[in-house]
Formats: structure tokens, C-alpha cells, sequence
């Protein structure tokens, strides 16, 4: 049975050959890396050698130009099938910057290798330890000194440093207090990493409730050159801005592969789990938990696709793509909710997998940006209320 409309599902062959890659990496191969925190390499050398992660990179650069919506379906499948394509999303966003705001020779340098899949650009190292949400507030500083700079400070939640060979970091070139707005003087930099791991740069995971391979990353006196500098020193605050916009949809677009994960297997576990002598599935209480979180899946995912329907025409779709995150992420706890509470003490049970996706889904309140960021740029920039912060 379908579970949503062919317009609310387009690139019906995309998600077809994603959901074949996808059979090859089954539950198994999902609950041994959980098990052991390790990264599914073979998964995303395969979407890598398909294209996938490269489908809004330009031809020009060894990519296939596709718009958002692709991207989208892409990631929003491979949740669907029960993968977890957490491990490499960011490279989808975060290449954005390179391209939107990049040098023709970066672009040359980085893009078509990136594509490729002879480098890859996991690490997005924003977030801070004691900065937190507040990011113009960082600490990380970045120092030119003749024809490089020397980076000092750390990063926290820096997801899959380990598995990457670059990083997108944001660092602060000029003091708070030196400039005109405190978004100014921060700057953004491609670093290479293999050239400074164990010289300048220390990278330490982090155990985290659910497998997201997140890491500290230290940097002391951390010289890289200054052609890693992305775009003009002090802009780099709003050239991660202008990426925001892609990554939340393409976040919300995963919950949405989420929800429609648990929502398939709580309906089928429903009709399949007998218990005095019918399937649970007859019971109300549990029939519309399933249903509630079905209607509050497919109204955040029009919402997706509105999004993506004004990125695409070319607008800065921030209320629709913060909306469309918020909706989607609540949409897919919803639903995995829903999911454990159908299976009862099975979906407390590793084999069933239920458990690990609701781990993996319960991040997307807080990262990449929380509930509450939300509802606070609603209330400022689209109700009109006093800015809370
Ligand atoms: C597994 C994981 C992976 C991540 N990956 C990356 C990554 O790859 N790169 C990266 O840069 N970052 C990453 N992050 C960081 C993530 O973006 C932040 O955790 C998130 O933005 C929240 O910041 P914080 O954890 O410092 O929370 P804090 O800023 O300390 O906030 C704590 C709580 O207070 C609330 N709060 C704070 N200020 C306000 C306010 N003004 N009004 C209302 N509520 C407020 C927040 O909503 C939150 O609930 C990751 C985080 C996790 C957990």
C-alpha cells in the first residue's frame, strides 16, 4: 500500500534505486555498527560510487546537477528503508558553501574529487562547547600570518571528523569586539585535515546515545595555508547562513524517511501481533496513535515539498525550511513513539531495530538546530515579536 501520494513522492526511479542499494545493507549491518559505534564505510562507499552524494554537485564538476527535491528523496528514502544516512548528509549541504562561495580553483580543487569519492567532506565544525547555540559568540580564532593562518580553539559535536579528509570550519578572524555586528569578522575555511591531524589539529569521539560518530576537535597553533579561506575574511557567518536553508530541508526530509520507517512497520507489527486472540491492531488505542502520527507526517511533508518548491523557484524559503525541520523532526518522534509503544517490550529489543531508529531519530530537536531556535526565528521574523535572545 502506498503510504503517501505520487506528488509527495517524486523520483520514483531515484528512490528505486535507492531502496536496491539500500536492500544490501540491511538491519544486521545497522545493529553491528550501533553495537560497535564503527561507520558504515561500505554503505556510503556505495551511495558515493552511485552518485548519489554528489547529485548537487555541477556537471561541470563531476556531479549531477540535480535540484534540492533529489537530494531530498534521496535522503528521505534511505531512512525509509531503515538505513541511516546520517553518516554522510552533511556532505550534500556543506559542499554548498565551496560552490556558492568558493574560488574557481577550489571549486577545481575540491568538487570533482568530492565527487568522486577520492576526498570526502563530512566535518562541519561550528557548534563550540561553552558558545553552544549562541554561535557568533565562538572562541575558535584564526590568525593570518603571512601565507597561512594558525588556528587555536575547539569544537564540539564535530560529526565524523574521524571519517572525513575535510572540514568546513567557521572561526573567528577579527575579535567580537573589534567589529561593527558580532556576525562580522567571523570567517569560513576548507581544511584539510590530513595535513594537520596529530600537527596542530586532535580529533576525540564522542560516545553518544545513538551512532553519529561525533567528535571534539582540538586545534593548537594549527597552521593551514591561506588559500583555505573560503570567499572574504570576516563573511563567513553569513556564508554559512545562506547553506542553512538546504540543510534543514534536507534534514526534515530524512524525518520524514523516519516516520514513514515507523510507521509502516508499527502498522504491519499491528496487524501481525495477536495477544487475546486478535491482532493488537483492532484496538483503537492502538490504531490511532498509528493514524495521528501518519496525518502529522504527511502535513509536515507538504510542508517539506513547500519548501522545496521556493527554494527552487529561487526564494529564501527561512520560515518554511525552519517549519518544515521543526514539523518533520516532531512528526518522526511522533511516530517512533508510536512505533515502541506497539511493539511493547519488543521494540525495547535490539533485534527488532525499532529501539535504534528512535535513538537515531530522537536527535533532530536539538541538532542540527533546536525546536526552540525555531519557534523563536517564527516569533521574531515572521509574527513580529521581540527578539527573545
Ligand atoms: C549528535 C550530534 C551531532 C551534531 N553534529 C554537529 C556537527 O556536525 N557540526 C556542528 O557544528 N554541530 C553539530 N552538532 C551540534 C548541534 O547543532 C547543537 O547541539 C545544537 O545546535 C544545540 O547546541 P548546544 O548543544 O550547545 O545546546 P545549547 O545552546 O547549550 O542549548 C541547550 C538547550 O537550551 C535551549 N536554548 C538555548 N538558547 C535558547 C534560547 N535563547 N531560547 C530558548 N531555548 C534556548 C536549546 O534549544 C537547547 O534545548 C551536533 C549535535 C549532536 C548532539
Amino acid at each position: 500500500m502506498p503510504m503517501t501520494s505520487v506528488e509527495d513522492e517524486p523520483y520514483a526511479e531515484i528512490r528505486a534505486e535507492i531502496a536496491k542499494l539500500c536492500a544490501r545493507y540491511p538491519n544486521e549491518y545497522w545493529r553491528k555498527l550501533d553495537a560497535e559505534r564503527a561507520y558504515p564505510t561500505d554503505f556510503v562507499n556505495a551511495l558515493t560510487e552511485a552518485g548519489f552524494l554528489a547529485a548537487l554537485i555541477p556537471e561541470a564538476y563531476g556531479g549531477s546537477d540535480l535540484p534540492l527535491s533529489a537530494a531530498a528523496a534521496i535522503l528521505e528514502e534511505i531512512q525509509r528503508q531503515g538505513c541511516n544516512a546520517a553518516a554522510c548528509h552533511a556532505q550534500m549541504y556543506t559542499m554548498g558553501t565551496i560552490l556558492r562561495h568558493g574560488s574557481e580553483a577550489q571549486k577545481q580543487e575540491y568538487l570533482p574529487k568530492i565527487a568522486s569519492g577520492d576526498l570526502r567532506l563530512q566535518a562541519f565544525g561550528v557548534t563550540e562547547p561553552t558558545s553552544g547555540t549562541d554561535t557568533t559568540a565562538l572562541r575558535t580564532t584564526a590568525r593570518r600570518d603571512g601565507d597561512r593562518y594558525i588556528v587555536n580553539g575547539q569544537k564540539i559535536w564535530t560529526s565524523r571528523a574521524e571519517h572525513s579528509d575535510l572540514m568546513l570550519l567557521l572561526a573567528r578572524t577579527t575579535p567580537r569586539d573589534q567589529v561593527a555586528r558580532k556576525t562580522d569578522g567571523l570567517s569560513t575555511f576548507i581544511v584539510d585535515m590530513r595535513a594537520v591531524l596529530g600537527n596542530g589539529l586532535t580529533i576525540r569521539p564522542i560516545r553518544t546515545m545513538m551512532n553519529h560518530n561525533s567528535c571534539e576537535v582540538f586545534f593548537d597553533d594549527m597552521a593551514i595555508p591561506a588559500d583555505s579561506l573560503v570567499g572574504e575574511e570576516g563573511k563567513g557567518f553569513r556564508y554559512i547562513l545562506s547553506g542553512m536553508n538546504a540543510e534543514r530541508i534536507l534534514i526534515a526530509a530524512e524525518c520524514i524517511g523516519d516516520a514513514k520507517w515507523f510507521i509502516e512497520k508499527a502498522a504491519a507489527y499491528a496487524g501481525e501481533r495477536h495477544v487475546f486472540g486478535r491482532p493488537i491492531g483492532r484496538n483503537q488505542g492502538i490504531q490511532f496513535p498509528i493514524a495521528t502520527a501518519y496525518a502529522h507526517m504527511r502535513a509536515a511533508e507538504l510542508m517539506v515539498r513547500q519548501a522545496l518548491r521556493l527554494y527552487e523557484a529561487g526564494a529564501n524559503p527561512g520560515a518554511e525550511a525552519n517549519m518544515a525541520k521543526m514539523l518533520a523532526a516532531d512528526a518522526s518522534f511522533e511516530a517512533a513513539n508510536a512505533c515502541v509503544q506497539t511493539f511493547g517490550g519488543f521494540g525495547f529489543a535490539e533485534e527488532y531495530d525499532v529501539e535504534r531508529k528512535f535513538r537515531e531519530t530522537r536527535l533532530y530537536q536539538v541538532a542540527p538546530i533546536s525546536t526552540n531556535l525555531i519557534l523563536a526565528y517564527l516569533a521574531e521574523h515572521v509574527l513580529g515579536m521581540p527578539r527573545s535572545y
